[in-house]
């Protein structure tokens, strides 16, 4: 009987054991197929700008070294097509070490509108290019005091406030809103822009996800500035949504948890 009792035992442990196993291989798999699909992804979007620029030189090489305003505004393109190709890689770099678990966070507290504004200042310019105005709009004696990773929260800011410059029409604008939600603050950007169709918004988060390649591509887009946003804020353990009509606007929001 205490035979049986501990064979009964072992053969409990050898199945648990198993059963671990199993589960350490289907994340690996996973993981492997994530890898090999983001490598595809990678490599798929790093061919078009380096297709484009082998075209220009060939194009220069064969015919356009003569002439001065053709040599020239072949060089500008592919010129324009090594920025692309460097604004992809400080991407995957930055998402490589989001993923990879290398980036700390290095939490401190600090006021959210004072980062905004900053980061408004930074993209004023960009922004009156494209006859963009940006508001702000604070509630009064509220308490913004946040505890995050401000440096990360900027880059987040930078790149939401960007894309609706990128995807904002002339003359629009675009808001930038705090609201006091008890222990957390709610940050919204909001734009009077393009729109995104309701059958792309589960996507955009999606690296190298976008709703029109051709703009994002003449706006300089590499396609993983959301995926970088939700990985920083999934990062601050908090979430981030967006609402979006076409044609009218989008508006993205995310929390941060208040500082004491
Ligand atoms: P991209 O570099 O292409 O801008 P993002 O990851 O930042 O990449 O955004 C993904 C896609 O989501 C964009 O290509 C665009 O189609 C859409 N998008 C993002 N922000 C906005 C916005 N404010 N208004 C309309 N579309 C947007």
């Amino acid at each position: 009987n205490a035979d049986a009792k501990i064979f009964e035992e072992v053969g409990e442990q050898v199945a648990a054991w198993a059963a671990n196993q199993q589960k350490e291989i289907d994340q690996l798999r996973s993981w492997s197929e994530y890898r090999r699909a983001f490598l595809g992804d990678i490599s798929h979007e790093l061919k078009t700008p380096i297709f484009n620029i082998q075209g220009y030189i060939e194009s220069l090489i064969d015919s356009g070294v003569e002439d001065p305003v053709f040599s020239l505004s072949f060089l500008k393109k592919a010129a324009k097509n090594v920025d692309r190709l460097q604004t992809i890689i400080q991407d995957l770099e930055t998402i490589s070490k989001l993923e990879t678990g290398n980036m700390l966070l290095e939490i401190t507290s600090f006021d959210i509108r004072e980062l905004g504004k900053e980061v408004f200042e930074e993209l004023e310019i960009k922004a009156a290019e494209r006859n963009i105005s940006l508001d702000f709009k604070e509630g009064a004696n509220q308490n913004f005091r946040v505890k995050a990773d401000r440096e990360k929260i900027r880059q987040v800011l930078i790149n939401l406030v960007h894309n609706s410059i990128k995807y904002g029409i002339p003359n629009g604008r675009i808001k930038f809103a705090f609201y006091d939600m008890d222990k957390r603050v709610l940050i919204e950007v909001a734009d009077n822009g393009i729109g995104i169709p309701k059958e792309h918004l589960a996507h955009v988060f999606d690296r190298f996800y976008r709703v029109d390649k051709s703009r994002s591509r003449t706006q300089g887009g590499s396609g993983l500035g959301l995926s970088i946003v939700k990985h920083i804020i999934e990062a601050h353990a908090q979430t981030i949504n967006v609402r979006s009509t076409p044609n009218l606007g989008s508006t993205f929001g995310f929390t941060l948890d208040k500082a004491g």
